[in-house]
């Protein structure tokens, strides 16, 4: 398969044959218990939120939520009575986490947030007895359901009908929910790349123009929101859906945007490329992160040869520094960008499947096998979304990862700590402490690498001494030249 647009696509939003009763019957026993704890305390209790739209997808779900009529020291109470350990873990918000069965649940008391002084933390939040209250303060429909075994599924929204659509829409007045907490804009880009779901036209034209209060959201917040995105199963539609409003945090986006390559191996312009690379790859951030990032340099590149053709030389290493100005700015683990932007910087080297070839680039990444494996992802999902005719391109990043196994498996040397000698018997053979220790280590790699010298320590010895000889020779030549 070369073409992006076909083949593994995976589709638009799930349509699923809802049946609640069956989905929701068999409530993992944990949440059952904690339910009937708290109604056996005499209060009410539901499961909501993502647990619920989760289930009634039949998608896995790690966490279970519960919001209950209890103050947050009431449902403490009711657990610690059943022997259930506790931990306070939001109680300013009304929140407990109580440990059930071995699994935590998060207990809620029904709330609604005050006013929003700053499009970020409501001002302060009230406790209220009802839970449509409760489910009218949440963000979208399909997140605002509630389930309970006894007495089923609560609605008040139509959040059954767009799951069944696989429409996401605002509770209420998008433009009000958008203006009072701006990480909803975000969370909605996710979501629509998590489930495949449609941004509904009044909620996308309020996520459009309350971008700029992303502005006020920290970093770590907007990052954690981003990386849910780029690992979503329907990435490739959210992105193209929502770029103008990712714009607000990822303005590296924008010149992607419509850029024609003007290249017969592509078909896309540098942002549907992009879209498709992320979507060929696995869900792994290390990839996708590298995936949205490794044509980003092309714009800056870009210019047309005498035959009209487009070119981007160089466009990797400008990548790596568009990459790293981002990642900076979304404060991703500083060992994170360096992996990511070891793959931009590497992502269009043209490599021979051969043993030699694999090696000299594991090398050059800093030795980790495991990069490697994952440059050949990310070669392989950038030629399945080049236009047709990049077959043997995607056919080279399998012969790539058999070269990876082979070179593995016969325990061949690709880094300096897979030589039979290490920096103290470069040292004990005369070479002096400092530079030239990692020098000498660097060249016979080298010579490891082209088979010039077998990785035995008596051998890798001799060549020490010849190249720290070679070395002397030099110092000597360039002292007499002077
Ligand atoms: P997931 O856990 O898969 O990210 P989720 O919907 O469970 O999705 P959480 O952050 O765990 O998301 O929140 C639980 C519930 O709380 C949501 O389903 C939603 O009802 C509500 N919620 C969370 N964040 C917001 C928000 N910023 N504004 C309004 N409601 C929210
Ligand atoms: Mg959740």
């Amino acid at each position: 398969m070369t073409d992006g647009s076909q083949g593994e696509k995976k589709g638009p939003a799930p349509k699923t044959a809802l049946s609640p009763a069956r989905r929701l019957a068999e409530l993992p026993s944990h949440a059952a218990r904690a339910l009937s704890i708290l109604e056996g305390a005499g209060h009410e209790a539901w499961c909501v939120g993502g647990f619920v739209r989760d289930a009634l997808l039949g998608r896995p779900c790690a966490d279970v939520d519960i919001a209950t009529s209890a103050s947050w020291q009431a449902a403490q109470r009711a657990f610690e009575d059943a022997g259930c350990r506790t931990h306070e873990t939001g109680t300013a918000h009304g929140t407990v986490t109580a440990v059930v069965g071995g699994t935590p649940v998060e207990v809620t008391t029904y709330r609604v947030e005050g006013a929003y002084g700053d499009a970020r933390h409501p001002s302060q939040v009230s406790f209220v007895r009802n839970i449509e209250e409760d489910l009218a303060r949440r963000d979208f429909t399909v997140n605002a359901l509630a389930y309970h075994p006894a007495r089923g599924l609560l609605d008040p929204f139509g959040g059954a009908a767009d799951l069944e659509a696989g429409a996401l829409r605002a509770v209420g007045d998008p433009q009000e929910r958008f203006g009072e907490d701006a990480l909803r804009i975000l969370r909605a880009c996710r979501f629509a790349s998590q489930l495949g779901f449609a941004i509904e036209d009044e909620t996308y034209d309020a996520l459009l123009s309350h971008k700029h209060l992303l502005a006020r959201i920290s970093a770590e917040r907007v990052t954690h929101e981003l990386d849910g995105f780029v690992r979503g199963a329907f990435v490739h539609d959210a992105l193209m859906r929502t770029v103008d409003v990712l714009a607000a945090v990822l303005p590296e986006l924008v010149a992607m945007k419509g850029f024609d390559q003007r290249s017969p191996y592509h078909i896309y312009d540098v942002l549907e490329h992009t879209a498709w690379t992320l979507h060929h790859a696995p869900e792994d951030p290390l990839v996708r992160w590298a995936a949205l990032f490794h044509d980003v340099g092309k714009p800056a590149s870009f210019f047309v040869g005498e035959n009209g053709v487009g070119h981007t030389y160089g466009h990797a290493a400008i990548g790596v520094q568009v990459a790293r100005g981002a990642f900076q700015r979304l404060r991703l683990p500083s060992a994170f960008c360096d992996r990511v932007t070891t793959l931009i910087a590497h992502h269009d080297d043209v490599l021979e499947p051969t043993p030699k070839a694999v090696k000299r680039t594991i090398a050059r990444m800093g030795g980790d096998p495991s990069l490697f494996a994952a440059l050949c992802k990310l070669k392989r999902a950038d030629a399945l979304a080049h236009g047709p005719g990049c077959a043997d391109r995607v056919l080279l990043a399998g012969r790539l990862e058999e070269t990876l196994s082979r070179v593995l498996a016969d325990g061949e040397a690709f880094c300096r700590k897979k030589l039979a000698l290490d920096g103290n018997a470069v040292m004990s053979l005369g070479v002096p402490a400092g530079r030239a220790v990692g020098a000498a280590l660097a060249a016979a790699l080298d010579a490891v690498i082209d088979d010039e010298v077998e990785n035995d320590p008596a051998s890798l010895a001799a060549f020490v001494r010849g190249w720290a000889a070679e070395q002397a020779d030099l110092a000597r030549a360039r002292q007499s030249g002077e």
